[in-house]
């Protein structure tokens, strides 16, 4: 029997009776491997229910005890990290080191939200008139979701819910609908470490359960992480409903090769970026820019023989670098991309179609696709494709690459090769991108700062976790006192000045 998921409501396994139910692959195998119910929208109240009615106790139990919790969630998550990084591998595709990679960012945010307390401290100012003092604090909203893709099963939830809720919020998170093993898992650990029923609750769902969420009275806030025609829905629907929402959406990350860069290095960081998790992340380089035609002949020269000899293989193999695209039709999608490219006229230097694994026969496998001169009025430039497929925009001088970038409507990360600090300065300056690299091909801030695009990769005025994470998720409160009673200066008509 295919394992069944289920919600994760008021500390409980609660079996769905929508009657709805999605099935999950294993993508090296093609196999279906578990059914994830799909809640109804009564469903999901229950469990904005649960996490309203926890969150006044829950709101006024202090933030160091909160943050002990969380210090005990952040050992169990250590303790069993292997484990979580293999169920990754199993309903991702993505290879063992490249998931535990995720799980181990994961958690430092984890260890981020330990220092909660810190976080949550507010400022005092005495006697700002006679007598008079202004102290602020920082207050949780309510009840928060989050709704996260599947790219990053274990790490995007950990992006969100362990800030929002050492903040004092509840959480209700949505997890993908391809991937949902991780989540469980998680939420299992986080029960374990002691944490109330109902601070977190796990729905399962498609657009039902997220338009519930959206429109929900008892919503608070929504942090979603998606693609971009999805973040922008979100943003818009859950505004509109009175909610703060932060909505991550989709990019294309162009890299800078300058004539004066290490080009091994260079070739080094575009293997990683470019075809790492299949190029299933939202911070992988999409397009390669070397400035000149020499650079770009060295480049695309050693890139090619690298891309032919990729490793590829299921999550399983130690020896492969990369595995399988996440479904079947991302496989279709992903290629349709490949044909676009060379029916609008790029060059394809590599070509991963047909790649075939023995054994794997039915697993959603590609090789890593190379594309040179390709231009940006071409559907694989201005789209992005999420798979192993690197196009190369040869362009004539630095300022041509800026302005490329500059044109395009993503601006989620970006990343400049060059051993010229001048243009390293003025890059990262000017550039209309949110996260910048210099001589780093994938800029994913630390979890003590924070992560956000620009343009059409973000909706919303909060990038997310580290602090501005702990602004999203809280509110200010100023407090204005006077002390002793019984000063009496008589009734003031005027606006209140220090005379
Ligand atoms: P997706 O937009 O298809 O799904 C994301 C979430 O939205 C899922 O939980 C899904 O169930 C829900 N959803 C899907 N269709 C919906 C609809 N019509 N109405 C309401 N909800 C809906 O994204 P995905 O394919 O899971 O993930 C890949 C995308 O995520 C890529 O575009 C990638 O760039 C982006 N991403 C962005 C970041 C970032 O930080 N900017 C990080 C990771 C992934």
């Amino acid at each position: 029997m295919t394992k069944q998921i289920n919600n994760i409501i008021n500390g409980k396994t609660v079996s769905s009776t929508s009657g709805k139910s999605a099935p999950v692959y294993n993508p090296a195998t093609g196999e279906e491997i578990a059914s994830i119910c799909l809640s109804s929208a009564t469903e999901v109240s229950e469990a904005v229910a649960a996490a309203k009615a926890v969150f006044p106790a829950w709101a006024e139990t202090p933030p160091l005890k909160r943050a002990r919790l969380m210090t005990r969630f952040c050992d169990l998550l250590n303790q069993n990290n292997d484990e979580l990084a293999r169920l990754i591998g199993t309903e991702h595709g993505k290879v063992f080191e490249d998931a535990l990679g995720e799980v181990t960012r994961g958690i430092e945010n984890v260890e981020f939200a330990c220092g909660v307390p810190n976080m949550l401290k507010g400022e005092y100012s005495r006697n700002v008139g006679p007598s008079i003092d202004t102290y602020t604090h920082r207050a949780p909203l309510g009840v928060c979701a989050g709704i996260t893709p599947f790219n990053f099963p274990a790490m995007v939830p950990m992006w969100m819910f362990p800030n929002a809720i050492a903040c004092g919020n509840t959480f209700v998170l949505k997890p993908s609908e391809r991937n949902p093993s991780a989540a469980q898992f998680v939420s299992d650990l986080f029960h374990q470490a002691g944490f109330p029923a109902g601070v977190l609750n796990i729905v399962n769902g498609d657009k039902e359960a997220v338009d519930t969420l959206l429109t929900h009275k008892d919503v608070a806030a929504v942090s979603f992480v998606g693609s971009t025609p999805i973040a922008e829905y979100v943003y818009t629907t859950g505004s509109a409903n009175g909610k703060r929402v932060q909505a991550l959406g989709g990019a294309k990350n162009h890299m800078v090769i300058m004539p004066d860069a290490d080009i091994d290095q260079a070739v080094d960081a575009l293997m990683g970026a470019g075809y790492g998790s299949a190029g299933e992340r939202c911070m992988a380089i999409s397009v390669a820019v070397p400035v000149g035609e020499e650079t770009a002949d060295a480049l695309v020269s050693k890139l090619a023989k690298r891309v032919s000899a990729l490793k590829v293989g299921p999550a399983t193999d130690p020896d492969a670098e990369m595995g399988p695209l996440v479904t079947k039709q991302h496989l279709e999608k992903v290629t349709g991309y490949i044909a676009k490219g060379v029916e609008e006229g790029a060059e394809l230097v590599v070509d991963g179609r047909g790649f075939n694994l023995q054994g794997y026969e039915g697993g959603y496998f590609i090789g890593g696709s190379l594309f040179d001169r390709v231009t940006p009025d071409m559907t694989i430039y201005k789209e992005e494709i999420f798979g192993p497929v690197l196009a190369t925009v040869r362009a004539k001088s630095f300022q041509e690459a800026v302005d490329l970038i500059q044109a395009h409507e993503y601006g989620n990360g970006t990343a400049i090769f060059t051993r010229d600090g001048d243009a390293a300065r003025e890059f990262a300056d000017k550039i209309e991108v949110g996260m910048v690299g210099i001589n780093v091909p994938i800029p994913v801030p630390v979890a003590y700062h924070s992560f956000g695009g620009w343009k059409r990769s973000l909706f919303g005025s909060h990038s997310i976790y580290g602090p501005e994470g702990i602004h999203f998720y809280t509110k200010l409160k100023t407090v204005t006192s006077r002390w002793p009673t019984g000063i009496r200066s008589g009734a003031e008509f005027n606006f209140p000045t220090l005379k």
